[in-house]
Order: structure tokens, then sequence, then C-alpha cells
């Protein structure tokens, strides 16, 4: 946890925190850990308290439909009942697997949430985490299939095909909830904050006190230095997403085994990409949830397909870090950031 705070504090940080607080402009900032991620919630606004603790309630909410390993969660019920029957979910959950399945045919299975039986195996980020063997990868892989999910929306049911199969809606449920966020602070008429789920989910709405642009650090993959950046992009009613295999990783025999896995392979994903962000236009529905998505997405396609899907996608623009500090952005990413890490190179 105390790694997950440090992460925070060093990817983010706001030009000056405190805010004129007059009644109709208050400011109100709370951090906790939820989803297992150190979350900062700040809103400007007569009822900017109110915002904030309410999305707080909510997010315990997803956490407790969303996770993995709380036994009455609607995630932790279908992965019980694989192969056997249809599970009744919250709305919410369909909408997740609902999106990741359509990113999954855009990506031809570069981003797959049943992938659990394969996360489970490595434990990457957990006490079990291990390297496991070649047979046990591949023994589990046929289980990894978005297309044997079945969706009854006329009762919200869902099941897995196959018994043994898994979703783990790690790469989603984030960015969902920054969604869910806003449209608390959109209910309760603020019109500036940050939303910051760590660095997986950022919300940047309206402006800063200083009425400019929010101001956000992109995470240096590499350095141990927390106030070390890659670059800084200035946002505004947009959504903010970053991966690296420096979030969740082990070392063994000098090679890094982290958290983001190829579903063709059933391997951490290694093709030379260490980091991706994703930024998507606050225009977009469910932008949060796009940018959660497509940064898991980019980084598992790599550097040209990634570049290809995003240059096709409308309101939505990237840039993706490779192991030789050489940065690829999609059209006019470049010109949006500022303070160049020098150990970086962008390239065309
Ligand atoms: P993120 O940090 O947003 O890139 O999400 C990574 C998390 O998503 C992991 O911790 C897993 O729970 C899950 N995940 C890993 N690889 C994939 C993948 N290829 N497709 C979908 N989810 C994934
Ligand atoms: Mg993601």
């Amino acid at each position: 946890m105390k790694k997950n705070l440090c992460l925070l504090i060093s990817f983010i940080f706001i030009i000056s925190l405190n805010g004129c607080s007059n009644g109709k402009n208050k400011y109100y900032e709370k951090s906790n850990i939820v989803m297992d991620t150190a979350v900062t919630l700040s809103a400007y606004g007569a009822n900017s308290k109110e915002a904030v603790e309410e999305s707080f309630k909510r997010l315990d909410e997803i956490n407790d439909m969303a996770s993995t390993t709380i036994e009455t969660s609607d995630i932790y019920k279908i992965n019980s009942l694989s192969g056997k029957e249809y599970v009744k979910v919250h709305p919410e959950i369909i909408k997740m697997i609902q999106t990741s399945i359509k990113y999954s045919k855009l990506s031809n299975g570069a981003f797959d949430v049943t992938l659990g039986p394969i996360i489970n195996l490595w434990g990457i980020g957990t006490d079990n985490e291990r390297l496991p063997s070649d047979e046990e990868i591949k023994s589990k892989l046929p289980l990894v299939d978005y297309e044997k999910i079945s969706i009854n929306e006329n009762d919200n049911s869902v099941m897995l095909k196959d018994e043994g199969m898994a979703i783990d809606l790690g790469g989603v449920a984030k960015g969902f909830a920054a969604d869910e966020v806003l449209k608390i602070y959109k209910k309760y008429n603020i019109e500036n904050g940050l939303i910051n789920l760590g660095a997986s989910s950022i919300y940047a709405l309206g402006k800063n006190k200083d009425k400019r642009d929010w101001s956000v650090g992109i995470k240096h993959p590499r350095s141990e230095d927390p106030n070390e950046y890659l670059g800084v992009i200035k946002l505004s009613d947009e959504s903010l997403s970053t991966s690296g295999d420096y979030e969740r990783y082990f070392i063994k025999d000098n090679k890094r085994y982290h958290h983001i896995i190829d579903p063709k392979t059933g391997y951490p994903v290694d093709n030379g990409v260490i980091s991706d962000t994703i930024v998507v236009d606050g225009d977009n529905p469910d932008n949060g949830m796009l940018a959660d998505i497509l940064t898991t997405t980019v980084f598992t396609l790599g550097q040209e397909k990634g570049l290809k899907l995003i240059n096709g996608l409308s309101g939505v623009s990237c840039e993706i870090t490779t192991a030789n500090y050489k940065v690829y952005a999609s059209d006019g990413f470049k010109d949006r950031i500022t303070d160049i890490n020098k150990d970086f190179k962008f390239t065309d």
C-alpha cells in the first residue's frame, strides 16, 4: 500500500492545491485506498464535500461487485459457477463486460477479461506471485476466450461457457469507476476538480484554481525518483490513463515479469513496450473506461498496431514508451507534452 501511495504522490502533481474557499468554490480533497489503489478525489464547489464523500461510497460499491476475491461479488459468483449456471449481476457488470468485449474484437483479442485463470496462476502483485511452468500456462490458455462469455440481457445474467474460466476486470474497473465519480460530481454541480484513481485512471474536470488546465506528470517508467517524469501534460475535461510494466512485477533471473498479460501466450507482454498513456476527450461516452481499456490494449498490441488503433479512434490520443526510451506518439500528442525528460526521444 505504501508503494501505492508513493506512486500516487509521484504520478500527479496539482499546481497549488489550496484554492480559494468561498462558499461557491469550496475546496475539498480526500485520499484513501480503494480497489487496491491510492485514490485522491478533489473538487471545487458549494457541495464539494458531499460529492467527494458520496464518490468514495460509490467506489466501495463498485469494488464490492467487481472484485475477484470478495466472495459475495458478482465476478466471484460468475467465476465460481463457470460452466454451470448463469449468474444474475448488476447492470454495471454487464456494461463493463460488454465494453471489454467490444475492444477485444477491435484489438483481435489483445484485451481479454477472461484472462482470470492465467492472472491467478502468476499472482503478480499478490503474496503468491511466481513463475509458472510452461505446462501450467498451456493447460490454462484454452480457458481464455472472450467469445465464451454468454450474456443474457433480459435478466442481466452472465455465464462463462467452460468450467474453470474466470473474469478479471482489473483492466477496466478503475476507468469505469472514474466515470461513475464524474457522474456524482456533475450531480453536485462540481465544475472543477481532479479524480485520481492512481495512474490507471485520472479525470481532469474543468480548470485548476488558477483557472488553468490541470498539469499531470506522466511517470518516468524506470526512475526510482517519484518526482521524475517522462513529461507533463495539460488536461481539461479529459480522461488520462497510464499502464506500465513497473506497476506490478517481479524480477527473476534478471527478467521482469509484470501484470499485463498477452492473451495469446499467457506470458507477460514482451514486445518492447514499457509504458503507455492514453488521453480520451471528455465528450466521449464512458471516456474513463475507454482510456483504461485502451492503455492495456495498446500495451499488448505494441507500438505499431497500438498507434494504428488509436489513430483510427476519434477523441483519443496516446504515447507509447519502449525499452530503448523511444516515445511514439499518436497524431498531435507530442505537441501537448511539455518538460520532456532528456532520457526520452520522441519519434514520429
Ligand atoms: P492496467 O493497469 O490498466 O493496464 O490493467 C492491468 C490489469 O488488467 C492487470 O492487473 C490484470 O488484472 C488485467 N489484465 C492484464 N492483462 C490484460 C489483458 N491483456 N487484457 C485485459 N485485462 C488484462
Ligand atoms: Mg488500463
